[in-house]
């Protein structure tokens, strides 16, 4: 069960580690804090990333960004699940046991913006034989005023940069302001990069929460695939504006697509008491978690980063983690 994966991890993992409890845990890596001022825990960084052993494996970084109260640590706590229960077919778990993991709760007060790495980091064994290191990071982002903005675009931009994987999660449709945010944050990160031929960055995945025109475009992928070609589709008669945003966003990663999820219920969405039991999810939302969740992290579908062209260590990513925020300290 989940409880007794996370005991025995907790066990090995403690020898290494600091921590006074020894416990896997969220760890704020990145904080903006009130003065709009960037602070990095390097030290807290180097230990994840310089455990002795996952440094020198190839690392595959995972980070779902947004603006918040749109369930980005709910999704998290999934994945994380997925990552604890891999050989498992029931890895999404018991109909009763709480969720837990990435902080996640309803209310509307605002929380830390920044990025937070889970402190454990994954051995996985892709199926080409590749033993690789695997990083889940959650970010937040406010999205709710100027100079906030800039806030969410740096977050945003860094948490692209560092990762193989940028999970953009949105709610109910993709609108043309999520596309001009995606333009500014992903311009923001390639302004700190190295000019290469290449495209920048490796995979985005639009997220649409709480999707509600099954009927015009189908839960999942497919389904999301279609819409996105429909909303990312460049024509001549489009404003120019709306022209550039499309081109920029397909000249910036390598993949893109997307997957439509449904509303997860009434309890998810609204009961303060609610703590994440399953039994209280709607199944179709629960279903589509079952699709999500592996497409996302099967050992098959896990990219190592690249940069310039080049595979990633963990101790190489904390160097480039490192040289980028130093950039937007300026
Ligand atoms: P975050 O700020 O984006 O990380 O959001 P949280 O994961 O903390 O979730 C915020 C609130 O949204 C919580 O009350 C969750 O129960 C709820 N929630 C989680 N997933 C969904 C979803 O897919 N749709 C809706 N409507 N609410 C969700
Ligand atoms: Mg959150």
């Amino acid at each position: 069960s989940w409880g007794s994966f996370v005991d025995k991890h907790v066990f090995e993992w403690s020898s290494e580690d600091e921590e006074p409890d020894g416990k896997a845990r969220p760890v704020q890596v990145l904080l903006v804090k009130d003065d709009h001022t960037f602070e990095l825990d390097e030290a807290a960084l180097s230990r994840i990333l310089l455990a002795k052993d996952i440094r020198d494996r190839e690392i595959v970084a995972i980070s779902v960004a947004g603006a918040f109260r749109k369930g980005k640590s709910f999704l998290m706590d999934f994945m994380l699940r997925y990552m604890y229960n891999q050989a498992s077919e029931d890895w999404v778990g018991d109909p009763d046991v709480p969720l837990t993991g990435f902080s996640w709760r309803g209310g509307s007060e605002r929380e830390t913006t920044g990025i937070q790495i889970w402190s454990e980091v994954f051995l996985v064994d892709k199926p080409d034989g590749n033993k690789v290191a695997v990083l889940l990071m959650d970010t937040q982002g406010t999205f709710d005023s100027q100079s906030t903005l800039r806030d969410s675009a740096t977050v945003f931009a860094l948490s692209t940069m560092i990762s193989s994987m940028q999970v953009y999660n949105i709610s109910q449709n993709v609108q043309e302001d999520d596309l001009q945010h995606l333009q500014l944050f992903t311009e923001y990160g390639r302004l700190a990069m190295e000019e290469t031929f290449l495209k920048p960055f490796q995979s985005m995945i639009f997220l649409v929460r709480d999707w509600s025109f099954p009927y015009e475009f189908p839960y999942g992928q497919e389904g999301g695939m279609k819409f996105l070609e429909k909303r990312l589709k460049i024509s001549e008669n489009q404003h120019e504006e709306l022209q550039n945003v499309r081109k920029h966003i397909h000249s910036c990663f390598t993949n893109i697509s997307c997957f439509l999820m449904p509303h997860p219920g009434l309890k998810v969405a609204t009961n303060p008491h609610f703590d994440g039991r399953l039994k209280e999810i709607d199944s179709e939302f629960i279903g589509n978690l079952n699709v999500l969740v592996p497409w996302l992290l099967s050992p098959k579908n896990l990219d190592v980063k690249e940069i310039n062209g080049s595979k990633i260590t963990c101790r190489g990513l904390l160097e480039y983690f490192k040289a980028y925020i130093k950039i937007y300290q300026g």
